[in-house]
């Protein structure tokens, strides 16, 4: 798997600040009033610490697309 584009999705909740993204990998993600994906963020060299970020945002609402 190659992640190609990592984005948050509040259609269905808000991004409360919890910081937990940007704790598990700050290489990625950066919170400030809400997450932000780092501009210059190295997705395949932080892939897995990036799935768990995402599985374990307590609102899911980070979101990516990946290819095979
Ligand atoms: S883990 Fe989810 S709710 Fe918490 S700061 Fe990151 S995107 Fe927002």
């Amino acid at each position: 798997m190659k992640i190609k584009r990592v984005w948050l999705d509040e259609s269905s909740a808000k991004c409360f600040s919890c910081r937990l993204c940007e704790t598990l990998v700050p290489q990625v993600f950066e919170v400030s009033d809400k997450m932000t994906v780092k501009q210059d963020a190295d997705f395949e060299l932080y892939e897995n610490e990036v799935i768990y970020a995402i599985e374990n945002c307590p609102i899911l609402v980070i979101k990516y697309e990946a290819t095979n």
